[in-house]
């Protein structure tokens, strides 16, 4: 090695020293433009549930200040319309077909499946991880309740919450499921809370699960709040059965859904005001929002999709269409925003976000949403394909939709498929009550065109629905 004289050596290390402080004040300015992200996703909560989106008697005050602050999206869609696909959808920003997340044998994971996402998917927090985030999960999770799928193999850091569904693991089948509620007989779903990979607690006192979730959530923004993060909020409720806790009882005009909604929109306010009182609200994006429609057969119990037609399970609006409150302070433009959006869009807006970039080597079905978050520019979303299963039911592509199939989970009919297809102009007739097919033969082609290439788009994978042991809930 050469060695330096005595003059050249300090230049030498002061310009090291230079270039090193220069790089390093680059990557802190990097961090500190990254923005935390907080998803708030609740489980069955319909189109016509917050008094911001036109609910007569439960009240969301805390949401209705976000929406009226930051902003509302009038036509947000949930990318599956029941809990399992949807989630993967959200996790991953691809339908779920692509990741085997939807099937015609089973409408979503049991306590009996042997599936769940697939290690070969890129999910949110993996993504962000890779860009330096802290990750974590609470809440529902429902991409598989097995070691090899939980949360804490999926990019988060920890987790607290039930794995699934609220109402799984039933030991009361006797007893109608509205009785149980009423009478707050938790005992008679014994589901599993979690914390990380461990169970802590069975079955789980859902009474104050909601309050539980948010105190958790709570403590997580405070042990967090020094470097970028991603909180995901998955609340098991408003999916029957209904629970609150004993200060929202009677708290609602609209009764048990309205108590356990009203209580919802307190845990919003309460991340609201964490994220205030640490001083990081104006460099965090919160976005809530609901899985899928309302669970109309549940009557008092279910929710609204207000003018939206039916509900969950089905590919109409009131199945897909869900309502979407963001907030950023400072950054994003405040209004109501009525182009497309999905639950699909944010994977890659996160990741745009963070300073990164989206996975190249599969199919994303998500767009960047920067765009129409800052004003800047309209959304890219012109497109939704809607499913059943792992079957296409139908496509929205601008203002018009077609139904090549339907399904009243209302009254839980028989498929009814249609030839030729089902045309509703959207924007014009929101609650699909006039079918234009014989006025628009040209559109029709164009939408099965599309379909058809959606199709061809998609790679056969092997269902994770499909396999169960014991078929017994
Ligand atoms: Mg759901």
């Amino acid at each position: 090695m050469r060695i330096l004289p005595p003059p050249l050596l300090t230049l030498f290390l002061l310009l090291t020293a230079w270039q090193m402080s220069l790089s390093c004040a680059a990557d802190g300015k990097a961090r500190a433009t990254q923005p935390n992200f907080v998803v708030i996703f609740c489980d069955d909560l319909g189109y016509g549930d917050l008094s911001c989106f036109g609910h007569p008697t439960i009240r969301t005050p805390n949401l209705d200040r976000l929406a009226q602050e930051g902003q509302k999206w009038t036509t947000f869609y949930a990318a599956a319309n029941v809990c399992t696909p949807s989630r993967a959808a959200l996790m991953t920003g691809r339908y779920p077909i692509r990741s085997g997340m939807t099937s015609d044998a089973n409408t979503v994971l049991f306590p009996d499946s042997t599936g769940g996402l697939p290690a070969s998917e890129i999910t949110i927090a993996e993504a962000l991880k890779d860009l330096g985030y802290a990750t974590a999960c609470v809440g529902k999770w429902h991409l598989g309740h097995l070691p090899q799928y939980l949360p804490t193999r999926n990019g988060f850091d920890s987790y607290f919450g039930i794995p699934y569904s609220n109402d799984m693991d039933r030991v009361d089948k006797k007893t109608s499921q509205f009785e149980l509620a009423e009478q707050e007989q938790f005992q008679a779903y014994n589901c599993p809370l979690m914390r990380d990979e461990k169970i802590i607690e069975r079955p789980t006192d859902q009474r104050t699960l909601t309050k539980r979730y948010t105190e958790e959530a709570v403590k997580k923004i405070h042990e967090l709040k020094d470097r970028p993060f991603f909180l995901y909020l998955a609340h098991n409720l408003p999916h029957i059965p209904l629970f609150r806790s004993s200060g929202f009882k009677g708290h609602s005009p609209a009764g048990i859904y309205g108590d356990v909604l009203e209580e919802i929109d307190w845990s919003v306010g309460q991340v609201a005001a964490a994220l205030k009182d640490i001083g990081i609200e104006k460099n965090t994006l919160l976005i809530f929002t609901s899985d899928n429609g309302p669970w109309l057969t549940f009557k008092t119990h279910g929710g609204s999709a207000g003018l939206l037609r039916d509900g969950k399970g089905s590919s109409w609006e009131g199945g897909h269409r869900v309502p979407a409150v963001m907030s950023w302070p400072g950054t994003l433009s405040p209004g109501i925003v009525y182009q497309m959006g999905s639950t699909l869009d944010l994977l890659p807006t996160f990741v745009s976000l963070a300073g990164g970039t989206p996975p190249q080597d599969r199919i994303l079905d998500g767009y960047d949403l920067t765009p129409t978050l800052k004003g800047t520019g309209p959304s890219p979303r012109e497109e939704m394909f809607f499913y059943k299963g792992a079957q296409l039911y139908a496509v929205r592509k601008g203002d018009y939709k077609i139904h090549f199939a339907t399904y009243t989970a209302y009254v839980k009919q028989e498929p009814v498929v249609h030839d030729p297809p089902l045309l509703y102009e959207i924007n014009h007739d929101p609650a699909e009550r006039f079918d234009i097919t014989p006025e628009h033969p040209e559109l029709l082609e164009e939408l099965k065109v599309l379909a058809q290439k959606h199709r061809d788009s998609v790679i056969p994978v092997p269902d994770q629905l499909a396999s169960r042991t014991r078929r017994n809930n």
